[in-house]
């Protein structure tokens, strides 16, 4: 048992709480220490279909149930969750590494998000048309159906919310697998929403063998949509399951995000704000800025101040009194940045900072930066989802556009300038989801969070967010 960390962790199966009988079971590791947190049941058969039989048998009830009484759940469990914020939290950095004070952000964030959800699903409205030969006509949006989500360890509370609150709150039923590495936080959102009066059945949060789950619920008719975030691999091949059945996807896929960074723009604190950035989270985020193309002018500068901020970060346990980074969330991370280190350095790379893991229990990789990184490196061309950062010259704003663009990937994409005419070409030609300018905050409960290209389709938050939850019909009434 560790202090902190639920010696309970459950299935919520239409309603109930399960574990035990002759379910499988894993354990959940403590990503600072590598030490067991507790024991994870693992669905079955039955309690997968279970939680399909429940939310189909909900969905009629809940899409009927007025707006103003899905939003005061909604709303009640984001009270509930600012309520155990602390709890929560040590919970879920026991589970997944982060930063406290990041975690206590991430929380707070999933709170707002329901929130925002909450206000949001009142205003799912139609339009009338204009009048057509005597016939009255009229567009109607509707819940899509059951929902089927898949949301990834490295915002175990932030990615669950995100798909769970757009479909209560446009009527849908939903069944969740989140990460098998970060069970409690997906359970303590789930258990606030129990709590709030959600009615049973509308929402199942299992876990189990991520490929069986995915097989048996896209196989479901009833399933109408199916929700990813994570790899890129993995998404496509839940496209090609959810075409059987021709569900409705949204896939929040991998990225690998461009940063420009051009002569007029205050260099130093481009550096200081790109550090922060790239090491949140250990660089876990499918938004990370990842691809630095630094012009060639300030190149120098940029290098020096970034690896000087690089290598003063704390690293430690994320509970830690004075910690700037924790450790990699599991057991397959450190190996996957040793694979692209070596790669990298084999192909002439230098390492300016970190590039090893740290000599200590637990999952550590040390904050590493990466220059002179040739297009051919590993680095250059997959996601490395971790504390790498692969900074390049750039001779202008062309070389920087085109090589922003050269991947298959479009989620993510910042530019540092002053310049006007720079960043209306950037906001036009980078082929990406999001930008930010001067700024790495994109994440907000009311902004569309998704991608363009093979980071996939659809987005998450924002009104377009609801929207991906609801079927459009029009009627025409003679
Ligand atoms: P992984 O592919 O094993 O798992 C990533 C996520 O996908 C997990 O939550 C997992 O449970 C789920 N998953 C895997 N196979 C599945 C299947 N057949 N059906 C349903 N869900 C499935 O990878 P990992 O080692 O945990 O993470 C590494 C890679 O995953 C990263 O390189 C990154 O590209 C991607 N990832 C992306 C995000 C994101 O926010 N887009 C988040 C986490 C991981």
């Amino acid at each position: 048992m560790t202090d902190g960390y639920p010696d309970d962790l459950a299935l919520f199966v239409a309603g109930s709480w399960v574990a035990g009988g002759d379910r499988a079971t894993r354990p959940v590791l403590n990503p600072a220490s590598g030490a067991v947190l507790a024991p994870l049941p693992l669905a079955g058969p039955a309690d997968l279909d279970a939680a399909v039989t429940g939310a189909v048998a909900t969905f009629p009830a809940w899409r009927a149930t007025p707006p103003l009484e899905r939003s005061a759940v909604l709303r009640g469990a984001a009270a509930l969750l600012r309520e155990r914020a602390r709890a929560v939290a040590t919970a879920a950095t026991l589970e997944q590494g982060k930063v406290r004070a990041e975690m206590d952000a991430e929380v707070r964030l999933a709170a707002d998000i329901l929130d925002w959800y909450a206000e949001e699903g009142r205003r799912a409205y139609g339009r009338v048309l204009g009048p057509q030969a005597g016939t009255r006509r009229s567009v109607v949006h509707e819940p899509v159906g059951v929902v089927a989500a898949f949301a990834p360890w490295n915002f175990p509370v932030v990615n669950p919310v995100r798909k769970i609150a757009p479909a209560l709150a446009a009527g849908c039923t939903v069944v969740v697998k989140p990460a098998e590495e970060a069970p409690a936080s997906a359970l303590a959102v789930a258990r606030a929403l129990h709590d709030a009066g959600l009615p049973a059945g509308t929402l199942s949060v299992v876990f189990g063998e991520p490929a069986e789950v995915s097989a048996r619920w896209l196989a479901e008719p009833a399933v109408r949509k199916v929700s990813f975030t994570g790899s890129v691999a993995v998404g496509k091949h839940l496209m090609r399951l959810a075409a059987v059945t021709m569900k409705r996807t949204t896939m929040e896929l991998g990225g690998h995000a461009p940063v420009i960074v051009l002569p007029d723009a205050d260099i130093d604190v481009a550096a200081a704000y790109s550090v922060g950035a790239k090491f949140f989270n250990a660089g876990q985020a499918c938004v990370s800025p990842t691809r630095f193309l630094v012009h060639r002018d300030v190149y120098d500068r940029f290098v020096d101040a970034f690896v000087d901020r690089a290598r003063i970060l704390v690293l430690d346990d994320g509970l830690a009194e004075k910690v700037d980074m924790g450790p990699l969330a599991h057991a397959r991370r450190p190996a996957a940045m040793e694979g692209f280190v070596a790669d990298a350095v084999a192909a002439g790379a230098r390492a300016l900072a970190g590039g090893r893991a740290v000599d200590r229990p637990g999952f550590f990789w040390e904050p590493t930066v990466l220059v002179d990184v040739p297009t051919s490196a590993r680095v250059r061309n997959e996601e490395p989802f971790g504390p790498i950062a692969v900074i390049n010259r750039v001779d202008d704003l062309d070389a920087a556009i085109a090589e922003a663009n050269r991947l298959p990937f479009g989620l993510a994409a910042y530019a540092f300038t002053d310049s006007a005419a720079a960043i209306r070409r950037i906001a036009g030609e980078v082929e990406a989801g999001m930008l930010g300018v001067n700024t790495y905050s994109i994440a907000t409960p009311d902004a569309p969070f998704g991608g363009v290209k093979e980071s996939g389709h659809g987005s998450e938050e924002g009104i377009e967010g609801m929207a991906g939850h609801l079927v459009t019909k029009a009627i025409h009434e003679a």
